[in-house]
């Protein structure tokens, strides 16, 4: 019997691969934290962590598969079609082990030099349709692990597209998941989709419902937002709303309200509302480490907050938005080494596009840290921060 061409399963070798996921990314002392109320005190400075925090469900899942796949396959080439998750130092360790990216900017291999004998390992954002389609016609392995959330997401978007509504997706463009979302919307004839960053930009859409516009400039105003053949006149008209699964939520729900009112405000209440759906598709992952961060600073004063993970990962920059919406001073950072001294913090502010250096992040005296990390980050990389933190200051944590 051949080889199965296609798994979102796994091989079943949890039990093998389990003891190096570990290694690379367990920490015993972020497990003591969390075992003792999610607090931790090293002389003058307290941590508080977030009561949810680091790897969420899908990104376990994704990891696990890919050591699986490995395992399977200690001869064959293996690749992944971009970054696994959004953090770096997985995304290193996978390299380490002869992982290799497809389309790679240094001249790697394409989807269309594969052969048979080759296993490709599709992120937990999903790939677009058009990929999907490359991989199968080269007739590879393919080892999918699409996260169930985004999957989900998917299900609405198709769902829509067949019952003749406009996708209108709340998240970026040019994220991996949204990207792979989107496409799914032109699966059925006539699907379309818009994808809104923000309220922003929602807001743009929402006034264009209500009393028309410039057709031409929207699209140019949405050009990397909108399907091929997308019409403001046609296309709005009709709406389902949808979110990258990792958007802060609130923004996601008014940014849904805002689309209800003005379609309710083209159309009258009865018909607004016939021309209007909405399904929350924020994963149940994101929404725990928001909350968690919201109770966290709610009942805690902190003196600070430091986010650690990728600088590309969307959770991971809603904690940063979250904290600074509370007054908290916030920080951003990827890994430990961003700490340079008790003095200096090498960090990403939110919006930018660039690390900056920031002075005085520590302070004197006593202080109560708050910290949480992106659904991408391994306990492994909180340990190092807190053993960071806890060596500028010259004590050891309890
Ligand atoms: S953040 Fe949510 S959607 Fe993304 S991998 Fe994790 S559980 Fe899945």
């Amino acid at each position: 019997m051949g080889e199965a061409r296609y798994t979102n399963k796994g091989f079943g070798l949890k039990q093998v691969i389990g003891g190096q996921v570990v290694r690379d990314y367990a920490s015993p002392l972020v497990d003591r934290l969390r075992a003792e109320g999610f607090v931790l005190v090293a002389g003058d400075l307290t941590f508080r962590l977030a009561q949810e925090f680091g790897f969420c469900y899908g990104v376990d899942r994704a990891i696990e598969y890919a050591y699986e796949t490995r395992e399977k396959f200690p001869d064959k080439n293996l690749f992944i079609t971009g970054e696994i998750i959004h953090n770096p130092r997985v995304n290193a360790r996978l390299v380490e082990m002869g992982i290799r990216f497809l389309d790679a900017e240094d001249g790697g291999t394409s989807c269309a030099q594969l052969s048979a004998q080759d296993v490709v390992l599709l992120p937990a954002f999903g790939v677009p349709v058009a990929t999907m389609a490359r991989l199968r016609e080269a007739g590879c392995i393919v080892v999918d692990t699409t996260c169930g959330s985004v999957l989900n997401v998917w299900k609405n978007v198709e769902r829509y597209a067949k019952e003749g509504f406009t996708a209108l997706i709340h998240g970026k463009w040019d994220h991996e998941e949204t990207r792979a979302t989107s496409s799914r919307a032109l699966l059925h004839p006539g699907g379309q989709y818009l994808i809104v960053r923000d309220m922003d930009e929602a807001l743009v859409a929402a006034a264009y419902v209500e009393r028309g516009g410039n057709a031409a400039a929207f699209c140019v105003r949405f050009e990397n937002a909108i399907a091929p053949g997308f019409d403001p006149d046609v296309h709005l008209l009709r709406l389902g709303c949808a979110n990258q699964t990792t958007m802060l939520s609130g923004e996601s729900l008014a940014i849904a309200e805002r689309m209800r009112q003005a379609l309710s405000a083209r159309f009258g209440p009865e018909e607004g509302a016939a021309r209007f759906r909405a399904f929350d598709t924020i994963c149940s992952a994101t929404q725990e480490r928001q909350d968690a961060l919201h109770a966290l600073i709610d009942g805690h004063t902190l003196d600070l907050l430091l986010v650690l993970g990728g600088y590309n990962s969307s959770n991971t920059t809603h904690l940063l938005e979250i904290g600074l919406a509370k007054g908290v001073p916030t920080y951003h950072i990827s890994d430990a080494a961003c700490l340079s001294s008790a003095e200096a913090i090498r960090h990403q502010p939110l919006g930018a596009s660039a690390e900056t250096i920031s002075r005085g992040w520590l302070g004197e005296g006593p202080r109560v840290i708050g910290m949480t990390a992106g659904a991408s980050t391994p306990n492994a990389e909180l340990e190092r921060v807190i053993r960071r933190v806890a060596s500028l200051r010259g004590v050891e944590p309890a």
